[in-house]
């Protein structure tokens, strides 16, 4: 993900490392010998009173605590916190690259937990204050006031790369989380498409007859507006276009059509029907155009499955744990893995493959409840989100799909039955803010489902360990 390159005014991952990594080298090449050696003693005595110093400070803050009081933080984050200052200490030029690949890491989760930048700056300032006061005790007078700008320029290089990748995280996220909505929002583009254009002309009809017939009874023309039309755009065009130019000139044009329209004769309003026909000509291009945009957006099915594409995984997991974070609510997460696919593919051809994956996803789908999610994770593993529930419910939702998928196998054209079965992993919310967490936790309960004989389900336990390269989220 070092490659992203991004719109706007956020520098390219690339630019950015080069930037910080001259500076680096160059802060290094001018650290004198005692400098660097009393660095490492700042890195070997400081940091216990450190960490402390910083959760007595940061946790008096409603906003900072949210973030870091469930004892999941607070047992990882410290001697993770802990390892950081350390090694931001002590590495040399040759670390430079490590280094500057680890501030993006952190970055990164900041950008996951949505921890607002000022509270990162201001725990770094915390920590920097303390190093400070420590540099005073154990630095000779003539080198505290180099160690301390040594200190605080390293700390310096680090928030700013931990600031770009947070940029460039919550950028994307930004544009997801609103392709996301665009996509929930209109179910079915394509009809929804035919029925506005339908209505348009409707309303377009009913002020022509209006105008032609003349009714004498002082009543007005129906407002575009009021329509059908006006009220969908309103309520959920707008919503699911997003502010965009081209909303906004819809918005317009509506406005301008109904004052055209509020013509106060028949006459009157005969002349005004070529401008009206003219706006509602543009309106129709313009809807058309937004149609268009999101159209793009069937792209968030899985092509194969028709099950939501893991692009949208992040934002609703970001969504869950923002969730049962504010109402101490739950949530879990099931990873399926389905057992042996490769001996079904060498035995059916890929196409019979292919047709046992949309024969379990339709099973799966069939069974999820409508607040829950299902999305196509990879090749042959899926991952459901359901909302509200326990452990024990999760498992034995989990449990039954298993029967369900085992109970059913995949009918191919030429009559042939595969049995198929699954592997499931799940994992419950357990107050950790970084939604990749509950992920690697599923991951792993689902290997150990594979270790421990296939078609069964695994709960994750804090003693599993993460399988090698865990599938996380933020390096797709
Ligand atoms: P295990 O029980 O350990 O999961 O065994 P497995 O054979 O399922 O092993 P693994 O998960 O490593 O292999 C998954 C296979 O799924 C590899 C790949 O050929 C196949 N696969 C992945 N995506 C697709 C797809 O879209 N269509 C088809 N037909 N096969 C796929
Ligand atoms: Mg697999
Ligand atoms: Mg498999």
């Amino acid at each position: 993900m070092n490659t992203t390159t991004t719109r706007g005014s956020v520098a390219t991952a690339a630019e950015q490392d080069s930037h910080v990594a001259d500076a680096w080298h160059e802060l290094l090449d001018d650290a004198s010998s005692e400098l660097v050696a009393l660095l490492r003693e700042l890195a070997d005595t400081a940091p216990p009173a450190l960490a402390e110093h910083f959760y007595s400070g940061m946790l008096g803050d409603p906003r900072a605590s949210r973030f870091l009081s469930s004892d999941q933080v607070q047992s990882r984050l410290k001697p993770s916190m802990l390892r950081w200052i350390s090694s931001l200490l002590t590495s040399g030029p040759e670390d430079v690259t490590t280094q500057i690949a680890a501030q993006r890491l952190v970055g990164d989760v900041h950008a996951r937990i949505g921890i607002p930048v000022d509270l990162v700056i201001r725990g770094t300032r915390m920590l920097k204050h303390e190093l400070y006061r420590h540099v005073i005790t154990i630095a000779p007078p003539e080198l505290a006031s180099a160690a301390i700008a040594m200190v605080s320029d390293l700390f310096d290089l680090a928030l700013e790369m931990m600031s770009h990748a947070y940029s460039v995280a919550r950028e994307r996220s930004t544009r997801l989380d609103a392709s996301y909505r665009m996509f929930s929002l209109i179910q079915n583009v394509g009809t929804e498409r035919e029925r506005q254009r339908a209505l348009l002309l409707d309303w377009e009809n009913t002020l022509l007859y209006r105008f032609a017939s003349a009714p004498r009874d002082g009543s007005r023309a129906p407002l575009l507006a009021q329509s059908e039309f006006g009220l969908w755009f309103n309520h959920k065009g707008m919503p699911s276009f997003g502010d965009t130019a081209e909303t906004r000139q819809v918005a317009a044009l509506i406005a301008s059509i109904d004052q055209l329209g509020a013509a106060s004769d028949a006459k009157a309003g005969m002349s005004m029907l070529p401008a009206i026909r003219e706006q509602l000509a543009q309106v129709r291009s313009l809807i058309g155009m937004l149609f268009d945009n999101i159209g793009a957006l069937e792209a968030g099915r899985d092509a194969l499955t028709s099950l939501l594409n893991r692009r949208f995984l992040p934002t609703v997991l970001r969504r869950e744990v923002a969730l049962a974070s504010e109402t101490s609510g739950g949530f879990a997460v099931l990873l399926l893995d389905l057992d042996h696919f490769k001996a079904i593919n060498d035995a059916h051809g890929h196409d019979g493959g292919d047709r046992s994956l949309q024969h379990v996803a339709a099973n799966l789908a069939q069974h999820t409840r409508s607040s829950d999610y299902l999305f196509r994770f990879g090749g042959e593993e899926f991952v459901m989100v359901l909302g509200s529930v326990n452990a024990e419910q999760a498992c034995a939702i989990a449990n039954e799909l298993l029967e369900r998928i085992a109970a059913s196998p995949v009918k191919l054209s030429d009559g042939t039955q595969v049995p198929v079965t699954a592997s499931i992993g799940v994992a419950v919310y357990d107050g950790h803010p970084d939604y990749e967490r509950i992920l690697a936790r599923a991951d792993a309960a689902m290997y150990q489902a594979k270790r421990n004989g296939r078609n069964r389900v695994e709960l994750a336990t804090d003693k599993m360990v993460e399988p090698p390269g865990a599938r996380l989220l933020s390096t797709r």
